[in-house]
């Protein structure tokens, strides 16, 4: 199952790839017609100028070409060769001028000679390229033909909602970005992952609704909470999803509050696994958990990764390819998140019906049940703790927590009490 499940995955990585990504421009809309080829996605369009909260909707910025050519007309730097090479948001240039008064607007990786790096100016009108050390060095002095066949202008930026109705309104809400041009880890991996649990969770006819997110980093995100600011008060948990295929450790990064369900239940569900993992504390840095874990929001939404952002050589330049993410480590991000959405559903408050001592649990047919089962004491340890510690002040999983038992266990035992009508909600 997780290696087919990967290789879709990774094929829809390969696919996005070569998409010149930026806030705002028809490489969105291009990912999320792709991506609404998986999944049904309602595409939204916001305006230049509107007004989000402190900050207003940019110019939409497009590009179809760019370059740097020598005298002989050779392209030394192509965008078609890289979308890296151009610094996002750059305004249009045709200009011809020498090495030397070129070099500011040039962006390189000293330290990684051969990468490329990738760089943005969505705020300060201004335009550049990068490339690689190793390019830089192998130029002659020279006048140099530049051009980017960009424009900014009024349009739109562009985001797209996924839900998956569930039995009640309360919201788990799944958020990705779609701003990165040819990045694998740091966007892709995280669409492909989103995608994958949005069509998983379709057949599963879950209790939360769940809404998916597929946003520009920042701008998205405080774009969508401005629009839907009324609705914020449903969400009940939330991840944001980012650098999901790399092949390191599961790093997991707290909601502000800290001891948000959703941070209690990953930590759970990572530590029952036995994967190797961190979980670090919130920190107003990172990706769009900073916004929805502004003061004025504070859901409890934390961050999923891999090896997190900026803690692998790869990061943010051109070595973060297809080839750097795999299947396997996104079928394995994608089960994590899968574990933890049935931590969630499953998590209830409930009352045992009978709390005056022990409920003879015999002449209910609860130890027969147990009969056969090879983990028989481990079943029964945790009907014994649901019911005394189910005083509706502690969830199931408080119970897991106390007991050291496993969430499943612990859930599977709350089930069969309640149907031999010892428990209630
Ligand atoms: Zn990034």
């Amino acid at each position: 199952m997780s290696t087919d499940l990967g290789r879709e995955m990774h094929a829809l990585v390969e696919r996005l790839y070569p998409l010149c990504r930026s806030i705002t421009g028809d490489g969105v809309r291009s990912t999320l017609d792709i991506v609404g080829e998986l999944i049904p996605l309602t595409v939204h369009e916001v305006p230049t100028g509107t007004q989000v909260f402190d900050w207003t909707v940019p110019r939409e910025w497009n590009i179809r070409d760019a370059y740097i050519a020598d005298s002989s007309g050779a392209r030394v730097v192509d965008f078609r060769a890289s979308n890296l090479h151009v610094v996002g948001y750059s305004t249009p240039v045709d200009t011809t001028m020498t090495l030397d008064e070129l070099r500011p607007h040039l962006h390189t990786l000293p330290e990684q000679p051969d990468l490329i790096p990738y760089r943005t100016s969505y705020y300060e009108p201004d335009w550049g390229f990068c490339l690689a050390q190793s390019t830089l060095d192998s130029l002659p002095d020279g006048r140099y033909r530049v051009v980017i066949d960009s424009t900014l202008a009024d349009g739109h930026l562009t985001y797209a909602e996924h839900v998956v109705p569930g039995r009640v309104a309360d919201e788990v809400l799944v958020s990705c970005h779609v701003c990165h041009p040819s990045l694998a880890n740091d966007n892709l991996a995280g669409v492909a992952v989103a995608s994958a649990l949005a069509r998983r969770l379709a057949g599963a006819n879950p209790r939360y609704t769940y809404r998916f997110l597929f946003i520009p980093g920042t701008i998205g995100s405080i774009t969508w909470l401005a629009r839907n600011h009324e609705r914020v008060g449903r969400i009940r948990h939330g991840l944001v999803l980012a650098c999901a295929g790399d092949p390191g450790s599961l790093t997991y990064k707290r909601s502000r509050r800290g001891d948000a369900e959703i941070d209690r239940v990953v930590a759970h569900v990572l530590a029952a696994s036995g994967r190797p993992h961190r979980i670090v504390d919130f920190s107003p840095y990172g990706y769009d958990e900073r916004q929805f874990c502004s003061p004025g929001f504070n859901l409890g939404v934390g961050c999923l990764t891999r090896t997190p952002y900026a803690g692998y050589p790869e990061y943010h330049t051109s070595a973060d390819t297809p080839d750097f993410v795999t299947p396997e480590a996104m079928a394995d991000t994608l089960e994590t998140v899968w574990e933890v959405v049935g931590v969630l559903e499953g998590n209830r408050h409930y009352v045992n019906l009978s709390p005056y001592g022990e409920p003879q649990l015999g002449k209910r047919g609860l130890y027969e049940s147990l009969g056969g089962r090879s983990d028989t004491k481990q079943a029964q340890l945790a009907m014994l703790w649901v019911l005394n510690l189910s005083d509706g002040d502690h969830s199931l999983l408080d119970i897991a927590e106390r007991s050291g038992l496993p969430f499943a266990a612990v859930a599977a035992a709350a089930d069969a009490l309640h149907d031999a009508d010892l428990l209630k909600e």
